[in-house]
């Protein structure tokens, strides 16, 4: 799968890729099916981050096409490479600074051929690609939201690649290069940032997918080799401070995996954004800290080359940051805290949960790519304490009392005339994140009946408090701190932890072993 090349050294092998990208393609186009994608995506690589991430930019530009209604293209070339051509060196999330520039090649008012000129940065596959779909400006004068348009651009139009090699992914070969020749456009004229919006709505799924391929890779190796190791006369995971560890590892990488099928699951109905950002933000910095202790409790092991371990803990803290900084995201979920906070729309759980236990993990066509971004702007929130009150969870929580506090919490902010900083925005956008993945917990700990996973609904309850206690804290609010609460006893048989913890780890047969919910039950 990687290859020796005499130029860049060890890297992914494009050529089989191009042979092979069509099977990802065909479940963009003519149908669009985000799980089988990605799921196609991550099998052809093997779990190869550096493959799996080098088909991936290319299925996001591939996907360009289809938000951009540009379907016989997409139909016609489905054996190409793609970037996605739109940094540059001094912008990332910036877009509309970008300085690349296309003309019209007439005066023509229908002219759908331009002369690019420009450079981009960073740019993954640019210089095995046979097509950039390039971000750039007719007018560079300009900087409002219409001042973007796509274009796609052979190789041929490019020039002066020069490799930039980076501390993750080091199997994919990145370039900085100039871009002087023709390109056609795609989609319409300044509509660029409004198909970048469209295509991202499903991208933030697609590049969360291969951070929760890296859990199931890692955290199962950890404990295996723990469980195997011997020192001191006895296995690791023995001593009782390790397996408390992996046993917290374990619970989160458990939730982390449940939570982006139930995103996928749950993501109709205007859903789409906010799950997606809560996602590409929140769960992949999540997913950075379980890997990254996950690497730190194992040791010398995870940091042999050949280690999936190391490798993925590295590996994936790229993931919240390209394709879509985390702080955007974070800041996008801002927008909803007051609708989250206040809604008091019924959810009924039986009914919730049904929805649930019938499309977790199922790999069904949809319409995610075509979604327009204004519909998803204001996705129908329920009532989160009355929605809650309906699992019986047996902890000392008060539901009621955490959303009255988190309130509290973001009228001070208001009071205060902080809600319009960024900080408060981004910091509302995590209390609505890590709100959000509390409610998971419960439906984890619901759909399972597995007494472990109510330490999972604690460890997020504490998250939250100690996220609140952190915004009182920094910003000197005067309202009262929060307390955390305490985790229950561990439940089962622990004589054999590899198994034990091997057996939480494995979610989907935990949810699919619980006969299926039906609405009344
Ligand atoms: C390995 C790798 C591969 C990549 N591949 C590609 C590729 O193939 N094609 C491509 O086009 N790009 C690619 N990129 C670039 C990537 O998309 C950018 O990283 C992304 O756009 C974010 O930009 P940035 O990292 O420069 O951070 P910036 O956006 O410059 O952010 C810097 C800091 O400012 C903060 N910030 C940003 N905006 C705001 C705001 N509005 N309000 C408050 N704070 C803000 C952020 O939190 C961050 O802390 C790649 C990057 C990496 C690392």
């Amino acid at each position: 799968m990687r290859v020796q090349d005499e130029q860049f050294g060890m890297i992914v092998d494009y050529e089989d890729i191009r042979q092979n990208i069509h099977k990802v393609y065909d479940y963009i186009y003519p149908e669009y099916n985000l799980l089988a994608a990605t799921r196609v995506a991550t099998e052809y690589a093997e779990d190869d981050p550096s493959i799996s991430i080098t088909v991936g930019a290319s299925a996001l530009a591939y996907s360009i096409l289809i938000a951009a209604e540009e379907y016989e293209l997409a139909a016609q070339l489905k054996d190409k490479i793609f970037t996605l051509g739109w940094t540059e060196e001094h912008c990332g999330s910036d877009l509309l600074s970008i300085r690349t520039q296309a003309t019209p090649m007439s005066d023509n008012p229908n002219e759908r051929n331009f002369h690019i000129k420009g450079s981009k940065w960073l740019i993954n596959c640019s210089f095995h690609a046979d097509y950039h779909l390039i971000l750039a400006k007719t007018d560079p004068n300009q900087d409002g939201p219409r001042s973007l348009s796509f274009f796609l651009v052979p190789q041929s139009s490019c020039k002066n690649w020069e490799r930039l090699e980076t501390h993750v992914l080091r199997g994919m070969v990145l370039t900085k290069f100039d871009i002087d020749g023709p390109g056609v456009q795609v989609g319409k004229l300044g509509h660029g940032l409004s198909i970048i919006q469209r295509m991202a709505l499903p991208s933030k799924y697609q590049c969360t997918s291969m951070g929760v391929r890296m859990l199931h890779g890692s955290i199962p190796a950890a404990v295996e080799w723990l469980g195997e190791k011997r020192i001191f006369g006895s296995n690791p995971l023995q001593f009782s401070n390790v397996f408390r560890q992996m046993y917290d590892i374990t619970l989160k990488g458990a939730l982390y995996d449940f939570m982006f099928f139930r995103a996928a699951a749950l993501n109709e109905n205007g859903f789409l954004q906010f799950h997606g950002t809560t996602l590409k933000s929140f769960l992949l910095l999540r997913i950075n800290e379980v890997l990254s202790k996950n690497w730190l409790t194992v040791g010398s092991k995870g940091f042999v080359a050949q280690s999936v371990i190391g490798r993925d803990a590295i590996d994936s803290f790229v993931l919240p940051v390209f394709d879509g900084h985390y702080t955007i995201n974070t800041l996008m979920t801002a927008k909803h805290a007051d609708r989250y906070l206040g809604a008091e729309l019924h959810m009924d759980m039986e009914e919730q949960l049904h929805r649930l236990s019938q499309n977790l993990y199922e790999e069904r066509p949809g319409s995610e790519i075509e979604a327009n971004p204004k519909e998803v702007r204001k996705p129908p929130f329920f009532s989160y304490a009355g929605y809650l009150n309906q699992f019986g969870v047996p902890l000392p929580i008060d539901w009621e009392e955490l959303i009255q506090k988190c309130r509290e919490i973001t009228d001070e902010i208001e009071v205060l005339g902080l809600g319009s900083e960024p900080e408060y925005r981004y910091k509302t956008g995590e209390l609505i994140h890590w709100l959000e993945s509390l409610q998971a917990a419960c439906e984890l700990w619901k759909l399972t009946h597995e007494n472990n996973y109510l330490n999972t609904i604690v460890i997020q309850y504490n998250g939250v408090v100690n996220h609140v206690n952190t915004i009182i804290s920094e910003g000197s609010l005067s309202a009262e701190f929060m307390l955390p609460a305490r985790q229950v006893p561990i439940s089962g048989d622990t004589s054999d932890p590899v198994a034990f913890l091997k057996r939480l780890l494995n979610v989907r047969a935990m949810v699919r072993q619980m006969p299926a919910m039906s609405a009344g039950d």
